[in-house]
């Protein structure tokens, strides 16, 4: 592939980043009928399976389970060190395990030249920067039936991974807020694909910050956000077959080039996609 400017800017950003390791994580057998697995990490999603019918409470939290008893959580890039997972199954009594949540090292990362009036918005889109974040915080509060956080999750794309979960960024010298996103550099207009069975919950085609945006319920409060996106070719309530196309890869938004910047949550809790993917695949020659 070419090796434009951008792209040896991301490949320098990514040397002054910490990668994190790509493992399927492990699994934690609480008893014959109760398994997690994931990485007990912060970013991590777990995902676990109970007797059907059972109660499910992390930190006190009710957790709802499918018809088989299948769940997910994920702990937040600063959650405590440990977290506890209740379990009550119809007949029996509650099993109760505190899980050791490993913390992780976020790096600094320093980026210039994002449009100015992206780090410091003029007063008169204030109230649109406020609507557009409560589309957003609405869309990821959206608790569906759909189990296909249960599925393997498929690359949107396939490219150079140019910033990771967690890192504080300092835009244009103005330090902010951490990113939550994992960054993979394409030229615009490079297609992107859906990671699961998704329903569209969100469909912009150019916000404030984040350009075009799309939000991809997987159920049970587990979403899939892309922002940055040069076009969003779906529509809210579309429902979408893993691997087919949803947008096309841009730079809009507070934006240093083009990339897609992927996004996973629990709710409002705000996972790490390197956790769950396998490695990037070496991109084909062209
Ligand atoms: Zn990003």
């Amino acid at each position: 592939m070419l090796l434009n400017k951008t792209v040896l800017k991301h490949l320098l950003i990514v040397v002054l980043s910490t990668l994190p390791l790509a493992v399927f994580g492990e699994t934690i057998t609480l008893n014959a009928n109760t398994q997690l697995r994931g990485e007990f990490t912060q970013g991590g999603l777990i995902r676990g399976k109970t007797l059907a019918n059972s109660q499910v409470t992390l930190d006190g939290k009710t957790i709802r389970t499918t018809p088989n008893g299948q769940f997910a959580f994920g702990f937040g890039r600063n959650t405590a060190r440990t977290s506890k997972i209740a379990i009550t199954p119809p007949s029996g009594k509650m099993l109760s395990h505190t899980l050791k949540v490993h913390p992780r090292n976020y790096k600094l990362q320093k980026i210039d030249g994002v449009p100015q009036k992206t780090v410091t918005p003029p007063k008169s889109v204030l109230g649109r920067i406020k609507k557009e974040t409560q589309l957003v915080k609405a869309a990821r509060k959206t608790d569906s039936n759909a189990t296909d956080f249960l599925s393997t999750f498929q690359w949107p794309l396939i490219g150079p991974i140019t910033g990771v979960y967690g890192s504080q960024r300092i835009y244009n010298g103005t330090p902010k807020r951490p990113h939550y996103g994992l960054d993979i550099a394409a030229p615009v207009g490079t297609e992107v694909r859906a990671p699961t069975d998704v329903t569209i919950t969100l469909a912009h085609q150019n916000m404030y910050y984040s350009g075009g945006t799309l939000i991809m319920d997987h159920g049970y409060g587990i979403s899939s956000t892309f922002i940055h996106l040069d076009e969003v070719l779906v529509k809210v309530g579309d429902k979408i077959k893993q691997g087919d196309i949803v947008a096309k890869v841009g730079s809009k938004g507070r934006s240093t080039g083009p990339h897609l910047d992927w996004r996973i949550n629990w709710f409002g809790v705000r996972l790490d996609p390197a956790l769950i993917m396998p490695d990037m695949p070496t991109p084909q020659k062209k």
